[in-house]
């Protein structure tokens, strides 16, 4: 390589925004619905929006009600080669269109029936095109299972971090040891144990971890947030994220009226849980009436909002900093690289240095003061936590609503018009390498998993009555592929 070749490489690489972010943020927010593109909001400013894998392993072990995978998701066999080439293919989109940055979810069945190998191998592709994949999971797997994925066959370590997303609630069946749980209490020692895997990993390996925990939430365990919620907290996740149940997907397990499960009506609970307002409307990814969230630190307890809507010093510092720093790109780069991009980010905006401590100093008091974070910190209680709430539609909706999409027409029916908001600044999108296309997450379930998975059952017929998977995985996959078919 030349020395200019070089040179202008070591520039790119500690440019504080990549050329291909700000196009790709350009883009999303040109494309963004008129009524999305409010002050609050990110996409566009400083996040494309969240993705993930489809139709690349459909079968789950659990039984969920409800599930948002479709009636046949059990009659696609697991096959790893198609997993990795699958996904590879979608990432490839996701980064054309997208950029070179984003989160992105290795979903689709349970990820732990995948062999280790082929696990870890789809993980490589997805971070070799700058995605930071999070497994979803239901968290019943060994810890053998995780270190095959995460350990390398030389016994190193393939990553330094790895996300996963644990899913946990009362509602799922066939769990180990908890095969039909009677209350969200009588999961905690399992929801214990899975950040146990990971304090291990990074004791015994150094591999850090960003652990979400997930809960489906319908009348049934609604009143039950506020206790999960407290229980949480307490544990080693960084993210708690709720979903009031959508009738979407397998419809033999919608057993309620999910109507009655509201954003409002979680979030309330979740703020009982935590003991404390969690504000939130300072941020907005996507549509209001799809998501909520919030980030902040839990200091011994307490939770101190990283940015407060009624605080008119946070909103000027918000809009200062998407304006300036929005796609800074943190993660997956050299530390050298990162500190150089900081110091040239700085230096072009000195002027965003005292609203920057200003606003620390804010964090600090809502935290409890400068001594309650050090005591806290000596004790190990300082962490960061973000609360989603992400509310699917139903399919009853997004079907007729994503097919007038498609043909251009706009709906006159109210709740039509509603769901082809939502869709239109959709959040969560799934890739069609086929069609070049990104779908969002509620269509993908509603109109398309389901042609996709009749194709997938030929294509990946299930094994024969007797033939095993290979691979340390859990036991109960592997008794289910043996019986020949789905526990349905
Ligand atoms: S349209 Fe559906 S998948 Fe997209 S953000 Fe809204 S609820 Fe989520």
């Amino acid at each position: 390589m030349s020395i200019a070749a070089f040179a202008r490489r070591i520039e790119l690489e500690t440019r504080p925004i990549h050329p291909d972010t700000r196009v790709a943020l350009d883009k999303r927010w040109a494309e963004l619905p008129e009524h999305a593109k409010t002050p609050e909001q990110l996409l566009g400013k400083c996040a494309v929006g969240c993705e993930g894998t489809h139709g690349v392993f459909p079968k789950c072990n659990l039984t969920c009600s409800p599930c948002y995978h479709s009636a046949d998701a059990n009659k696609v066999r697991i096959d790893g080669n198609h997993t990795v080439t699958e996904v590879t293919k979608q990432m490839a989109l996701l980064r054309q269109i997208r950029g070179p940055r984003a989160h992105a979810q290795l979903i689709g069945g349970e990820v732990s029936l995948l062999d280790p190998k082929d696990h870890r191998d789809t993980l490589k592709a997805m971070r070799a095109v700058g995605r930071e994949p999070m497994s979803m999971t239901h968290g019943d797997f060994d810890y053998d299972y995780l270190l095959a994925t995460v350990l390398d066959e030389d016994g190193k370590p393939a990553f330094k971090k790895v996300s996963f997303a644990a899913h946990f609630d009362s509602l799922m069946r066939g769990r180990r040891g908890a095969v039909r749980p009677k209350s969200e209490a009588e999961l905690n020692p399992f929801r214990e144990q899975f950040t146990k895997m990971f304090a291990d990993l990074k004791k015994e390996h150094g591999v850090d971890s960003y652990l979400a925990h997930n809960m489906t939430v319908t009348p049934t365990n609604l009143d039950e947030v506020e206790e999960v919620t407290r229980d949480v907290l307490a544990m080693d996740y960084d993210m708690m994220s709720f979903q009031p149940a959508a009738f979407i997907g397998d419809d033999r397990r919608w057993k309620e009226n999910f109507e009655e499960v509201t954003i409002d009506a979680v979030w309330e609970r979740i703020e009982a849980g935590a003991g404390q307002k969690l504000p939130h409307k300072a941020v907005q990814f996507g549509d209001p009436r799809c998501n909520r969230h919030t980030v902040g630190v839990m200091v011994d307890g307490r939770f101190a909002t990283v940015l407060d809507g009624d605080e008119p010093k946070d909103i000027a510092a918000r809009d200062r900093f998407l304006s300036h720093f929005g796609g800074m790109i943190f993660g997956d780069i050299p530390t050298w690289a990162l500190t150089v991009k900081v110091i040239r980010a700085v230096a072009s905006h000195p002027g965003d240095i005292p609203p920057l401590i200003g606003l620390m100093s804010r964090i600090l008091k809502r935290a409890g003061g400068t001594r309650a974070v050090i005591r806290a910190a000596r004790k190990g209680k300082v962490s960061f936590k973000t609360f989603v709430v992400h509310n699917f539609m139903d399919a009853e909706q997004v079907k007729p609503a994503w097919e007038m999409m498609q043909k251009g027409i706009v709906a006159d029916d109210p709740k039509l018009k509603e769901t082809q908001e939502r869709l239109g600044a959709c959040m969560y999108a799934m890739s069609h390498p086929e069609t070049g296309e990104l779908v969002p997450a509620c269509a993908q379930h509603s109109v398309l998993d389901p042609i996709e998975n009749i194709g997938l059952r030929k294509l990946l017929p299930l094994e024969p009555k007797g033939e095993r998977r290979t691979g340390i995985s859990n036991g109960k996959a592997d008794e289910l592929v043996a019986e020949g078919g789905s526990r349905w």
